[in-house]
């Protein structure tokens, strides 16, 4: 039974003027608000010593050289644009495919007009005005994830924006094994020195009696509060260099891991956990930070594209049984290729359950994609909206299991977040943020007390110094900024525009079943993961045809249709879609068979290893929909962009069939006559 969405009727008028638009209905206000910022821009330049004299000589610009300079520039400028059309239509309610759309005009704009200040978020002195917006930009992700981000309580939350999501995930995984060693650096270090630290309110033991294990194993709440606690006995700066160069004795950090588990090392090398579906940065993370790709073991994900928690559970018992540490477990909140939501709220209860049991682990949560979705959940007041509210705007979305994830990641150690995905701003801004800010000062090692004071606050500004990257934009601070000041984290601003990517895959989904109906006589089309948010999957099969490797040439087919190709002029695409593949490793045998029969595909050609390449594959082909572009269901007089497609999609599927291979295998008479066959098997 379908639930009539409630707020059909609310009017997307407000969000309006916030996109250019896929027609540019919107050039005139940018065009106004644009030229006022650029003037003003100018002026301020010319108000900085007015009287001095112009160091450009007005009469330049008849000089013959000057007017080369110029149509030189406008040359390569024009060039510039002309390369420019063939960019992929990424504004447009035809673009389906990856994870990009229009731009936020509020963010857009402030980028454009804060590129011409050229602030560099590296340091206070080069970007006082742009820092501030950063933190402030990061305090109000920490809050929509839930993380407490009053100093006066700890552990206080922190985050900054970094170029990407690969940035903030190799960054989170830095800070992370840092913050895992610590407690075996301050084991020794106390001893060396001889300092007693307290015991820690919420460790059963002090940290003197710790063993290697233990150690490792303490949790980073509390091995940062014995880091901040050692690191306050300092009260001179001779005090604080010797504390400093003794912890650093024992650091991997300064040793290099090599040498640091030559020396030290009593127990395995510590592992990461990730999803199979997890995004490739994490591979080049555990490359980068001397781990390993073999250190980085893939938890395998369920039907439904998400972390199958049991395996994780199977595979952390046999940690705890073999000693084996795990440096962090990563969840995925919306996966790259499926959207999909990892069960954030089962790993929390697992970090519980085996943090008794002495085996202790961060969770990072990877919500590159998904980070947006909590503002789904969030109510104005920072409150969670319930699970029946939350419902209320859509026919299927919140699965209980989605809605228990996003409603759980303020227990969570760190999370990745893109703006310029679903936060529809432009490329070069991602985000990190960390639920214990000493987290990020452990890196840097500067003395706690250097915190604790107004003034000192400040330095923390000096952004360089505690995060991966160096120089970065301040534009960019300032568009996620001003954007988050129009249309703030909550279910009433940002909320609404991401509920309208949901309800765009609502949409297909309702429409799907009559598409399929609709050439079955042609085709079996299936979505072979059931979308959890606004990514849609599906996987063809043309008729008479058993062959999971035929059905894979098929599919590419169709893709050969809405495929970005450098060749042809984009203009003539009908729509642009990606593609994805569901590899039969990562799924169990019952769902493999479930899904080829499905397909109709004979279970024997979906296959782990391919021995028969004519018609057995190793993975499933799929198109692949990201539905984020708000007017993908905005309806311009009957028709929108979703019926607009399932009837190209219908029209190609019929076109490819009567081709090679296609057309031997699936006999085109069949369809000429127009009768209707009953597909074989299934
Ligand atoms: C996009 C994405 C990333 C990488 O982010 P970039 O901004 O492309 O560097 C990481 N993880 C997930 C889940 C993503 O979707």
């Amino acid at each position: 039974m379908q639930k009539e969405p409630k707020n059909t009727q609310d009017s997307k008028k407000w969000m309006e003027p916030l996109f250019a638009g896929p027609y540019g209905e919107n050039n005139d206000l940018f065009e106004s608000v644009i030229l006022e910022h650029f003037r003003e821009h100018f002026y301020w330049r010319r108000n900085f010593h007015p009287s001095d004299l112009p160091a450009i000589d007005t009469a330049s610009e008849y000089d013959q050289s000057y007017q080369l300079t110029t149509s030189r520039m406008k040359r390569e400028l024009h060039k510039l644009s002309a390369k420019l059309k063939h960019s992929v239509p990424f504004f447009h309610p035809r673009y389906m495919g990856h994870m990009a759309s229009d731009l936020f005009l509020p963010g857009l704009i402030a980028q454009m007009m804060t590129l011409l200040y050229n602030p560099n978020n590296v340091s206070n002195e080069a970007g006082s005005e742009t820092i501030d917006m950063e933190l402030k930009v990061g305090e109000q992700f920490a809050q929509l994830f839930g993380f407490n981000t009053d100093e006066k309580h700890y552990p206080c939350a922190w985050g900054h924006l970094t170029s990407g999501g690969t940035v903030a995930n190799i960054e989170a995984l830095w800070n992370l094994r840092s913050g895992r060693f610590i407690g075996f650096a301050l084991g020794h270090s106390t001893d060396e020195l001889k300092i007693k630290l307290n015991k820690h309110k919420k460790s059963a033991k002090s940290i003197h009696e710790m063993n290697d294990w233990e150690l490792f194993n303490l949790p980073l709440d509390i091995s940062l509060g014995y880091w901040q606690q050692f690191m306050q006995l300092a009260t001179t700066e001779s005090q604080q260099q010797l504390f400093e160069a003794t912890l650093n004795k024992y650091r991997p950090e300064s040793l290099g891991l090599a040498t640091f588990s030559q020396r030290y090392w009593t127990i395995k090398s510590p592992i990461v956990l990730v999803p199979s579906t997890a995004h490739y940065s994490w591979k080049k993370a555990a490359q980068l930070l001397g781990l390993g790709t073999e250190q980085m073991v893939k938890v395998p994900v369920d039907r439904h594209m998400r972390m199958d928690y049991e395996a994780l559970e199977r595979i952390l018992q046999q940690a705890l049984v073999k000693q084996i540490p795990i440096l962090a477990v990563v969840s995925v909140l919306g996966t790259t290729e499926f959207g999909t939501i990892d069960p954030v709220h089962e790993v929390v209860r697992l970090q519980q359950y085996f943090s008794e049991k002495g085996l202790y682990f961060p969770i990072h949560v990877d919500a590159a994609w998904g980070g947006y979705f909590a503002t789904l959940f969030r109510k104005e007041n920072g409150k969670n909206l319930s699970f029946a509210e939350a419902s209320q705007s859509f026919s299927y979305f919140p699965s209980k299991e989605t809605y228990a994830a996003i409603t759980h990641l303020d227990k969570v150690d760190s999370i990745t977040v893109d703006p310029h995905k679903l936060g529809y701003l432009p490329f070069g801004v991602g985000g990190v943020v960390f639920r214990n800010k000493l987290l990020c000062q452990i890196q840097e090692q500067k003395a706690a007390y250097v915190f604790d004071n107004r003034h000192a606050e400040k330095s923390f500004n000096d952004l360089g110094q505690f995060i991966l990257e160096g120089s970065k934009p301040g534009a960019a601070a300032a568009a996620v900024y001003v954007s988050q000041q129009v249309t703030p984290l909550h279910n009433k601003a940002m909320g609404k525009i991401v509920a309208a990517s949901i309800r765009n895959s609502e949409y297909f989904t309702d429409h799907f079943d009559a598409f399929k109906n609709k050439i079955s006589a042609y085709a079996q089309v299936i979505m072979p993961v059931e979308p959890d948010t606004n990514l849609v999957t599906l996987s063809i099969n043309p008729i008479n045809n058993h062959s999971m490797a035929i059905a894979n040439q098929f599919t590419r087919a169709i893709y050969q249709f809405l495929k970005v190709n450098p060749q042809r002029p984009v203009q003539t695409a009908e729509f642009l879609g990606s593609s994805t593949k569901l590899f039969r490793s990562n799924l169990t045998r019952a769902e493999a068979t479930r899904l080829a029969m499905e397909l109709s595909i004979d279970g024997k050609t979906f296959v782990e290893k391919v021995e028969d390449e004519k018609n057995q594959a190793d993975f499933m082909f799929a198109l692949r929909h990201t539905l984020m572009n708000p007017w993908i269901i905005q309806n311009q007089k009957g028709k929108n962009y979703i019926d607009m497609y399932l009837e190209y999609l219908g029209e190609i599927i019929q076109q490819v069939l009567l081709t090679e291979p296609f057309v031997s295998v699936c006999k085109p008479e069949v369809m000429t006559s127009g009768k209707k066959i009953k597909s074989a098997s299934g």
